[in-house]
């Protein structure tokens, strides 16, 4: 039977003289979304894809091992909500460290930040965590930015929009009430036009610009839109995980 992908899975029988090339750190956040989706969305969402890419990469031949995920993020426009659970960058970037050094000390080489919640912002944390360990490699990604969402939904949005709501119906139905108990999503822009602009950026009092808490309209998803994005989202993350695992740290560049 082949290994599990999950290291919570594994054994230490298994694992004692395992080396692994990257470990694989989901995270995501536990806030609101919209009326109708769980609080714990992000999670759930960033996990299955995870580990559904993980194991494609896997039986390709490639060694990826996911790490427990972490279900708290970065939720400083939204606690005024109840039960949204704020965890600050600086918490984060301490987690990241303490993470790294336990991997990298067992000859672990690479680790990626698999982002799943967009109020995280693992840049930065890269940076300064990486700069401690100049023979790993760090980095991250944010996997809902990395489809073009038009190739699949009628409306855009950001937050339990369309998309999200397509993939819960698809992954967890049970945990999606029905969408005539969701909220339209309607949000409010900035008055400072540059704000709304992707090259200036102030946070959003989430309250103040969202009845419901959702950004996006999520009244046509569906679970057959989010089959589709799932599956196309899995074989592209699957791709990056094999090539990222395959490439050698010291050979990281190419003309
Ligand atoms: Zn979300």
């Amino acid at each position: 039977m082949p290994l599990s992908t999950q290291l919570e899975e594994l054994h230490y029988k298994n694992l004692k003289n395992h080396q692994y090339e990257l470990a694989i750190l989901p995270w995501g956040a536990t806030e609101a979304h919209n009326f109708h989706l769980p609080y714990g969305t992000d999670n759930f969402q960033a996990n299955v894809i995870v580990k559904q890419s993980a194991q494609i990469a896997n039986d390709k031949g490639a060694s990826v091992l996911v790490l427990p995920p972490i279900p708290y993020g970065v939720n400083t426009g939204q606690t005024d909500i109840p039960y949204v659970i704020n965890m600050m960058p600086s918490t984060q970037a301490a987690i990241i460290k303490d993470v790294a050094q336990s991997l990298f000390k067992h000859g672990v080489k690479k680790l990626l930040l698999f982002n799943g919640h967009g109020g995280n912002d693992f840049k930065s944390i890269t940076r300064e965590v990486g700069h401690s360990f100049p023979d790993q490699l760090i980095c991250t990604c944010n996997w809902f930015e990395a489809l073009n969402h038009k190739n699949y939904f009628d409306h855009a949005g950001q937050h339990a929009d369309e998309m999200e709501t397509s993939l819960m119906m698809y992954l967890y139905p049970e945990l999606v009430l029905p969408l005539s108990e969701a909220g339209n999503g309607q949000h409010k822009k900035f008055r400072v036009h540059a704000l709304n602009e992707s090259w200036a950026w102030a946070e959003r009092e989430w309250t103040k610009v969202s009845n419901d808490t959702g950004i996006g309209n999520p009244h046509y998803a569906s679970a057959e839109k989010g089959e589709k994005y799932f599956n196309d989202v899995c074989q592209l993350m699957s791709n990056f995980f094999i090539e990222l695992a395959n490439t050698a740290k010291d050979d990281f560049y190419k003309y």
